[in-house]
């Protein structure tokens, strides 16, 4: 083998994995088309889940020191916004970071975990057999083939990791197209003086300002037609009455709303992730903050299948639990992007003026917004459990532990598994034959579910095994529940 994982792609799917492999002491490169980075940011948001899953590995305040934090979100562009504040979590705001800067970021922390990136490489096939996968690509150099244990497509929405490895991509096409352009000259005067117009305005790094429009007149337009800057003075002239003296553009682009799902997350040693799996229109912002969540399911369970500790079908389950999340996000983007398109319809606009109200008054409710700001947040997402206790795959929040200073984030920063006895009577139990594979910590804040005296957390942060204080603390049990998820022990674990 030439190395034991090739990630096709560079963006923030590709880099996350690849440094969650690293972690783990896998052997990895990540292999990106272009030659050097555009620097241009299609998405500008990190939400909660995401900036949690930074903190697990304790990196979050790389990224919160180059971005500022929102306490809510739109949903579908209601006026009525989506509250992350007052979601159960440390970090209930949305980061807004443009996208360059997340894989700047990633990339960095990938480098110091020795992750090797090839620039100017561009994967074109693959073939697989039982023992590894042969990847075939062009490189500055001309031809090249790899062989690898596994190969995973992170290579965006026209995957050809996809495409070769035969996976459908079942969906629909673009209806519907929204213009973006980023300037460096604006008129700050007008674009300050706006008030409400339908056009996002967002100031960006290195003095750009962002505008993202979708126009009446244009959206039937298909996605890969390109924009000129005439194009977009018209449009705002048209939708704000002032073309906020744009000029200089640095990125004009134009993008549609196909939505798309693969048909299987897995093909034996392929795999798939982030946009190469999922695409849809940017609704809510959510595409990079679900590759990032790809990632970290599937970096942790590769990793312990080439480490050899995984229980058999730990692999599969990347596949059962991120394709639901994949149904749930090109769901509601497409139920959101249908929402937006009436309301650009002129025939539609009385009716869709009442439904934007009936949406708004429901997102008054706080248990209502509690729901969708759990779904865009992805705070809510859980994974199906194959144990009877409701707890079972949703995500562990951060809780303080005994020792001072200690959070079940810091448990897993080195990507371990966490192990939490809150009696602190079953805690020697489990520090010998795991001791490799999980951390082990005391005590801890009881209040979040009382009766809950241990619990095992995946590398991922969802929880993988708990016990109640009315379970009997059988020793078979809990070597059961832990070797389900973190393979069988080094060595024959003493139990009392
Ligand atoms: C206008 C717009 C705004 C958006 N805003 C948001 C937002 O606010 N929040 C959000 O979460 N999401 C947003 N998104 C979506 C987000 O940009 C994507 O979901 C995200 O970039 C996906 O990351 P990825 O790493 O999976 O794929 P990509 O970012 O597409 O990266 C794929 C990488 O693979 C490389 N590659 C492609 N083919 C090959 C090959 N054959 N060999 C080697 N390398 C290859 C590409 O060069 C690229 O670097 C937005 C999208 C758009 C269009």
């Amino acid at each position: 083998m030439d190395t034991d994982v090739v990630i096709s792609g560079a963006g923030p799917t590709g880099l996350l994995l690849g440094t969650e492999l690293a972690l783990a002491g896998v052997r990895v490169r990540i292999l990106e088309r272009q030659r050097t980075r555009h620097g241009q940011s299609r998405a500008l948001t990190l939400h909660p889940r995401s900036i949690e899953i930074l903190e697990l590995r304790g990196i979050a305040d790389r990224f919160l020191a180059l971005g500022h934090t929102v306490p809510s979100w739109h949903f579908a562009g209601l006026s009525r916004e989506l509250d992350f504040s007052g979601l159960d979590t440390r970090h209930g705001y949305t980061l807004f970071l443009e996208q360059a800067r997340t894989e700047q970021l990633l990339e960095e922390r990938a480098r110091e975990l020795g992750v090797e990136i090839s620039y100017g490489h561009e994967v074109v096939s693959q073939t697989q057999n039982d023992d590894g996968v042969d990847v075939a690509g062009v490189g500055p150099d001309g031809d090249f083939r790899l062989r690898a244990a596994y190969l995973v497509g992170c290579d965006g929405g026209r995957s050809k990791v996809r495409e070769s490895a035969g996976i459908g991509f079942p969906g629909s096409d673009s209806t519907m197209s929204a213009m973006l352009g980023d300037f460096a000259v604006t008129d700050k005067e007008e674009i300050a003086a706006a008030g409400q117009v339908p056009v996002l305005i967002a100031p960006l790094a290195g003095g750009l300002t962002r505008f993202v429009l979708t126009d009446p007149e244009r959206m039937r337009i298909p996605a890969t037609e390109p924009v000129t800057l005439k194009e977009f003075r018209e449009a705002l002239v048209e939708l704000a009455g002032t073309s906020f003296g744009i000029a200089e553009p640095h990125w004009l682009s134009r993008f549609g709303n196909a939505t798309r799902l693969a048909e299987t997350y897995r093909a034996g040693r392929v795999f798939l992730a982030g946009d190469a799996a999922h695409i849809h229109f940017p609704a809510a912002g959510q595409g990079l903050n679900t590759g990032l969540q790809d990632a970290m399911n599937l970096g942790w369970k590769l990793a312990g299948e080439i480490n050899g500790w995984a229980p058999p079908g730990l692999l599969d389950t990347y596949h059962a639990e991120r394709f639901p999340v994949g149904e749930l996000v090109t769901d509601n983007t497409q139920a959101q992007t249908l929402l937006l398109e009436l309301t650009l319809v002129p025939d539609y606009q009385r009716p869709v003026i009442a439904l934007r109200g009936l949406l708004d008054s429901l997102l008054d409710i706080p248990e209502v917004n509690a729901r969708l700001a759990g779904l865009v947040s992805a705070l809510a997402t859980s994974y199906p459990a194959p144990a009877d206790d409701p707890l079972v795959g949703t995500r562990m929040p951060d809780l303080s532990l005994g020792s001072p200073g200690t959070r079940v984030s810091e448990l897993v920063h080195s990507g371990k598994f966490g192990y939490v006895d809150f009696t602190g009577d079953c805690t020697a139990q489990v520090t010998d034959g795991w001791k490799n594979r999980i951390t082990v910590a005391t005590g801890g804040d009881r209040l979040w579910a009382e009766d809950v005296s241990e619990v095992l957390v995946r590398p991922d942060g969802h929880i993988a095994w708990v016990r109640r204080e009315n379970d009997p603390p059988d020793a078979a049990v809990r070597e059961a529940g832990i070797t389900a998820w973190a393979g069988t022990p080094e060595r024959v674990a003493v139990w009392r």
